[in-house]
Formats: structure tokens, C-alpha cells, sequence
């Protein structure tokens, strides 16, 4: 039996940039030919939402705004082309909503970078709403055993972190440095890092994401940056031969870690730029970039397969990151959190509430 729809759902709402996020009752979308109608249960709070929010970038959103992008639920409808996707399935509605298909990115595997890309959140509704429509090419499919309140983080920063760290190039038994490891991209990218056979230095700050770093997530060091009076010695430091970690992921929300990496990565090795501060540069010595032979990158996001292997990780149990689950009501409490850097791991709103 088809499941009911309602015609009017509990949606997060913004209708200026940094103006009043209100709740409120929202029509239900229809989903056009090539497209899903998924019934949220979950949705992960990550910090482009706030960004978002805030206009912090050179890319302006769509107005009124439903933000969110790390949404899990079920399809309750199709448009008449979706012959993949069953009604009833479990899937994610992720950061990339849609892509062309057709262009030389999308050919080759790297949607993320079409040119005609639709972003959940962003360009189109996302998924802080109780029904969020996606393209049913690019809804990650969600084996149905797996809880849908803890796969949501998954579905932004557990893609994201694992395509950076094999963007990384970093192999089994190497260091790589997690800066913002405390955070919600952060304490993911100790859990793929260390599945993965990598050695991990977690960077943040405080008692809590220290603990958290070591005790919990795979990090067999931690660099307070607000305590180290040398945050480059201290890290290099943090490798056996006092090199520097082979890899360094850059998922902090501030511009000074993005100007100190390049400083303390080993010789040979790969800064993975993720993080996206407001309006920052990334700054590096020419002198010691070029006799160290390091490489500096971004990494954005991941494509289909790269989505498919996160959630595969995750489905064998190798993925345990904290997250609090609060009411879909409660997003301006989790934003006000997020931008003091109060949390350590992940939100995740509970749309039934
Ligand atoms: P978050 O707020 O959960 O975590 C950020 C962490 O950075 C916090 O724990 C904070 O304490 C830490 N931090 C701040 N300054 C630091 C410093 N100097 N050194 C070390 N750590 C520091 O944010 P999040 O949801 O994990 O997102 C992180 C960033 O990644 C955001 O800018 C977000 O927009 C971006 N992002 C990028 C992609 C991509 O595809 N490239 C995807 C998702 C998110
Ligand atoms: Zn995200
Ligand atoms: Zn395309």
C-alpha cells in the first residue's frame, strides 16, 4: 500500500540570509519525473548549514531556504522515470541533490564539480523538513538494517572526510594530522582514518574533544591549539622521527590552521583543504613548499561510489562517532552551539519533533 503524504509538514525555515529561522508548517513537494519524494527521519546539523545561513560564501542560496543535507528517511514517492529506487527504500539526501549526468565532470565520475550541480540546502530544499525531494540518481541508498539517526552524519561528513583521505594519498601505517578532529567532519575522519590502517594526530581544542579524540575515535595524539604555545614543533613532534604527519586534513572552521599545515607536513606530503571559513586564504611557504616537495589541495564532497563505500564502511561497524539527537524545533539551539565550537561530534534533529 502506497504510504500517505501529507500536504503540509514541520520544515525549517529562512527567508533572508542571517535572518530569522522560523518553524513552520510548509507545503509538501511533488517529485518531478526524475525525481524522490523521501519522508526524513533524520538529519545531521553540519557547519556549511550555518554558513549557509549566515552568507558566508561567494554563492548565493535559493530564498526562502530549508536548509540541511545530511537527511535519512524512506521514499514515499516517484516520478515516473525512477525505475531504481522503490517506494519504501531507505535513502540519503546528501549535500549534491542533482547533477547534469551529461557533462565531461559528470562522465567522469566527479559530479560534485558540474557545472550545473544542485546543492540540498542550498540551491534547492534540503533536509531540515519532513519530506525533501532529491534526484533519485544521487539519493544514496541506505541498507535497511542500519539505524537512520546515526548513518545521517555519514551522509556529508563521512563522505567527505573519506574522500579526502584517499585524495590524501595517505597509506596504512601513515600519520595524518585531523585538524577540527572535535567537530562533527572531524571525529568521522578519526573513524575512516583509523579503518583505513592510518595513524592519527587529532588537533582541536578543550578537555572534552581531547578525550573524546583519544579515548574514543583512533587519535593516539591531540594538540590542544589553543593551549601549544608552538603548534607546528608540537605536531611534527607527534610523529616517532619528529618529520610531521604524511598527510594533513584541514576540516577546522578558522583561516590560521589552513597557513600552519604546510609548515609541519612531512616532506612529500599532501595537505587536504576541507574546511571552509568565511572569506579565508591558505598561505604557504614557497621556499619550504618546493624543497619538501609537499602538495596542497581541496577536497570536496565525494561522488556516487565514493558515497556508497562510506556507508559500506559504515555497515560493517567500523564507524562509531558521537552525535545528540535533539527536535528538528531545536536548530537554532544547535546553530548557536556549532558557532561557539561547543560541539563535540554531531546533531542530528529528529524531524517527529
Ligand atoms: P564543526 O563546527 O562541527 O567542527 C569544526 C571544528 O574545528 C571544531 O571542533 C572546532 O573546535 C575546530 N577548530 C576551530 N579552530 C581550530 C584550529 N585553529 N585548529 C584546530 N581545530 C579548530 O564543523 P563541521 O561540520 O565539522 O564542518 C567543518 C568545515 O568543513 C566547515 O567549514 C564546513 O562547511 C566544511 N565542509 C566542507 C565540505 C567539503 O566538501 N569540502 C563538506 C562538509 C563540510
Ligand atoms: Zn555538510
Ligand atoms: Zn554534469
Amino acid at each position: 500500500m502506497a504510504p500517505e503524504i501529507p500536504k503540509e509538514q514541520w520544515a525549517q525555515v529562512i527567508d533572508k540570509t542571517g535572518g530569522e529561522i522560523t518553524y513552520k508548517k510548509i507545503p509538501v513537494g511533488k517529485p518531478g519525473p526524475d525525481e524522490v519524494l523521501v519522508n526524513i527521519k533524520y538529519s545531521g546539523v553540519c557547519h556549511t548549514d550555518l554558513h549557509a545561513w549566515q552568507g558566508d560564501w561567494p554563492l548565493a542560496t535559493k530564498m526562502p531556504l530549508v536548509g540541511g543535507h545530511e537527511g535519512a528517511g524512506v521514499v514515499v514517492a516517484r516520478g515516473e522515470l525512477v525505475k531504481d529506487v522503490e517506494i519504501g527504500d531507505h535513502v540519503g539526501v546528501k549535500w549534491l541533490n542533482g547533477s547534469c549526468l551529461a557533462c565531461d565532470f559528470c562522465q567522469e565520475s566527479d559530479e560534485p564539480l558540474c557545472p550545473k550541480a544542485q546543492l540540498s540546502g542550498y540551491t534547492v530544499d534540503g533536509t531540515f523538513q519532513q519530506y525533501c525531494i532529491g534526484k533519485a540518481a544521487h539519493v544514496a541508498r541506505i541498507p535497511k538494517d542500519l539505524p537512520l539517526d546515526a548513518i545521517a552524519p555519514v551522509l556529508c561528513a563521512g563522505i567527505t572526510v573519506y574522500k579526502g583521505l584517499k585524495e590524501s594519498g595517505a597509506k596504512p601505517g601513515q600519520w595524518v594530522a585531523i585538524v577540527g578532529a572535535g567537530g562533527g567532519l572531524g571525529s568521522l575522519a578519526q573513524q575512516y582514518a583509523k579503518a583505513m590502517g592510518l595513524r592519527i594526530i587529532g588537533i582541536d581544542t578543550g578537555d572534552e574533544k581531547k578525550e573524546l579524540c583519544l579515548n574514543s575515535l583512533g587519535s593516539e595524539k591531540f594538540v590542544d591549539f589553543a593551549k601549544s604555545s608552538n603548534v607546528v614543533k608540537d605536531v611534527q613532534a607527534a610523529t616517532p622521527d619528529g618529520l610531521g604527519p604524511h598527510a594533513v586534513l584541514l576540516v577546522a572552521v578558522s583561516e590560521k590552521p589552513f597557513q600552519q599545515a604546510a609548515e609541519y607536513v612531512r616532506p612529500r606530503g599532501t595537505v587536504v583543504c576541507i574546511g571552509l571559513p568565511a572569506g579565508a586564504y591558505l598561505k604557504a611557504p614557497i621556499f619550504e613548499s618546493v624543497v619538501k616537495m609537499i602538495s596542497i589541495k581541496g577536497s570536496y564532497v565525494g561522488n556516487r561510489k565514493d558515497s556508497a563505500e562510506a556507508i559500506d564502511f559504515f555497515a560493517r561497524g567500523l564507524i562509531n562517532a558521537p552525535f545528540q539527537t535533539v527536535g528538528l524545533s531545536e536548530l537554532n539551539m544547535v546553530y548557536d552551539k556549532m558557532r561557539k565550537g561547543a560541539i563535540a561530534g554531531r546533531y542530528v534533529l529528529d524531524t517527529s519533533k
